[in-house]
């Protein structure tokens, strides 16, 4: 979006992003919040957070999670995002420490939607989340976020992509951080996450009734910019 266009966004407005895991919904949020000068907030990592926050802290006994000793702890867990000048991206930091790499792992992928589903979890973080957005202005993605964090958003989207598509792009992006994992492992992670998030009593993965389905399985990252970017001057200019 030109300069020019960005002046007549009089009104801020609020964007939710929801959708499967690894459909892209990340990339689009990141994206249509730089084009629009919006902030970005990329409500996964901080579920991530918490999760790496539990492997490290010996709260995982194998599968099982001590909820009692993350209750007790829940509320020192301090999350923030800050962006990161020579990746252009935003970076998440978990206390001052950079957690960025060390969240998108593979091990930190196997546990989180379990940590998830845990309603206090889930309630301190959408109270984090909802005063982030208290200005306006904000793009945020994630499973919930146009059902619990923002039921009242100007503009929700609901993202989707062909499973096997999803699970090159999650490939693809391990590996590039050096991660080697088959196919197969990624669908198997991919298909038990949107199951845990889909079927848990708090905050489920479910398109919100007023959001528009946006199904990027064959569209180019240019293409799909463009899409939101004009989807989004219909629901900003006024
Ligand atoms: O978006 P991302 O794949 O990084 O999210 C990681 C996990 O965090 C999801 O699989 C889901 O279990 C959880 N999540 C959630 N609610 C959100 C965002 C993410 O439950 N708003």
């Amino acid at each position: 979006m030109n300069p020019e266009e960005n002046k007549i966004q009089a009104k801020k407005i609020v964007v939710a992003i929801d959708g499967h895991s690894s459909c892209g919904k990340s990339t689009i949020a990141r994206d249509l919040a730089k084009a629009v000068n919006y902030k970005y907030i990329d409500s996964g990592a901080m579920y991530r957070a918490v999760t790496l926050y539990c492997i490290e802290n010996g709260l995982f006994e194998g599968n099982r999670l001590d909820e009692e000793t993350l209750k007790e702890k829940i509320q020192q867990i301090h999350i923030t995002f800050k962006h990161n000048q020579t990746t252009g991206k935003s970076d998440t930091f978990l206390g001052d420490r950079n957690i960025e790499k060390e969240i998108r792992s593979m091990a930190v992928a196997e546990k989180v939607s379990p940590v998830a589903a845990v309603g206090f979890v889930r309630q301190a973080l959408v109270r984090q989340q909802q005063a982030m957005g208290i200005d306006k202005g904000i793009v945020m993605d994630g499973r919930d976020i146009g059902t619990i964090v923002f039921p009242d958003a100007e503009l929700k989207i609901f993202v989707t992509a062909r499973p096997e598509i999803r699970a090159k792009r999650r490939q693809a992006e391990l590996s590039a951080k050096g991660e080697t994992i088959t196919i197969e492992e990624v669908l198997r992670n991919l298909e038990t996450r949107d199951l845990i998030d889909s079927t848990r009593k708090d905050g489920p993965l479910r398109k919100a009734d007023d959001a528009i389905t946006f199904d990027n399985s064959d569209m180019t990252i240019e293409e799909q910019n463009r899409r939101m970017q004009d989807i989004f001057k219909q629901y900003a200019t006024y």
